[in-house]
């Protein structure tokens, strides 16, 4: 997605200027929740996007109420995007957010669209949708009420607490069509999760926010995503993780191995020499320059997590979804979860 999609139809003329000049509003709010990010209200043209078939990912449309993420996950490979924006991929892609401000609106128009076939709508595919600036935004009710009247089915991916808000509405369209949520928790370690992904509610926070909408009915899984090389793939790691998973009730667990695609690649790579120097000579021998680890070692990790999904009674064992080599596009979220 370019500003191209953004654009204000009074901008139509200006289409290659920077953000600003595009007359997105900018907007700060000086409260500690917020401080130092700057959030662009824009209109969005459409809302409900084609994923290009290149990418080869298991779902074919997508609503992305939201660009950049104060989730601020240093391995996050959705900033790449954010470089398309006039913005760079590592602190603007935390800090400064893009809201779609028409999103609701915009998805009940396209849902009554008589082109429209009622296909099934991933969310939290590129960035999450219940991240911090949703709490104030409240943009997810409006789509989510949009989606259970039109009974159109979707997913939800996110590391995100703030869903558990939404729970009367999932709810509700989970009595009408086919609703699926996941949470992102790649590992269990605390003094990790505060290195990796600052801006995130806890894992633990995760797992119960999981326990939470299976006991209410709505089907939630987890992706195992990332699981990082050297830092949280042990064999210990992994299975406490998986008990902690299979404790909260999870319906699926399905393990990443970490990506390292450009954007993504330089800031993780960044953060590790800042923190982990002994590790960088380790991932230059295991990426080799690439954005994958090799096939060995995340089949390797596909087949302990079956096993250990297998041992704690996990009902849908581990597989996997994504192709070793897509290309960069869409996020970090790459799992159908329907
Ligand atoms: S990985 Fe997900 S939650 Fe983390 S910064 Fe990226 S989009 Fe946000």
């Amino acid at each position: 997605m370019r500003w191209d999609h953004l654009r204000l139809a009074e901008d139509a003329a200006a289409p290659d200027l920077p953000l600003i000049e595009r007359r997105a509003v900018a907007r700060t709010f000086d409260t500690p929740e917020f401080r130092g990010m700057t959030f662009y209200e824009v209109h969005a043209k459409t809302i409900i996007n084609r994923v290009p078939a290149a990418s080869r990912v298991p779902f074919e449309w997508t609503v992305n109420p939201y660009r950049g993420c104060s989730h601020a996950c240093v391995y996050c490979f959705a900033r790449k995007t954010h470089e398309y924006l006039d913005l760079d991929a590592g602190a603007d892609f935390d800090s400064r957010i893009v809201v779609k401000v028409n999103a609701a609106e915009r998805v009940r128009a396209e849902l009554s669209a008589p082109r429209w076939r009622g296909a099934p709508i991933a969310m939290g595919t590129n960035v999450d949708c219940y991240q911090r600036a949703e709490g104030r935004y409240r943009l997810m009710p409006g789509i989510l009420a949009a989606l259970r009247d039109a009974a159109n089915p979707f997913s939800i991916l996110t590391k995100g607490s703030l869903i558990l808000r939404d729970l009367p509405l999932l709810r509700e369209a989970n009595e009408r069509t086919r609703v699926s949520t996941a949470v992102s928790v790649g590992f269990a370690d605390a003094s990790l999760w505060r290195l990796v992904e600052p801006g995130t509610p806890s894992p633990h926070r995760r797992l119960e926010v999981c326990a939470a909408l299976n006991g209410a009915g709505v089907r939630c899984g987890v992706l195992m995503a990332p699981v990082l090389p050297y830092l949280a793939d042990s064999p210990a790691q992994l299975e406490e993780a998986v008990r902690r998973i299979a404790a909260a009730g999870a319906t699926s667990v399905t393990p990443i191995p970490l990506h390292l695609r450009p954007g993504a690649r330089e800031w993780f790579l960044a953060w590790l020499r800042r923190h982990r120097p002994d590790l960088v000579v380790p991932y230059a021998r295991l990426y080799g320059g690439g954005a994958y680890a090799p096939k060995e070692y995340q089949d390797g990790i596909v087949a302990q997590v079956r096993d250990l999904a297998a041992k704690y009674g996990i009902a849908d064992p581990p597989h996997r979804d994504v192709p070793p080599a897509p290309p960069p596009p869409p996020g970090p979220h790459q799992l159908s979860l329907l």
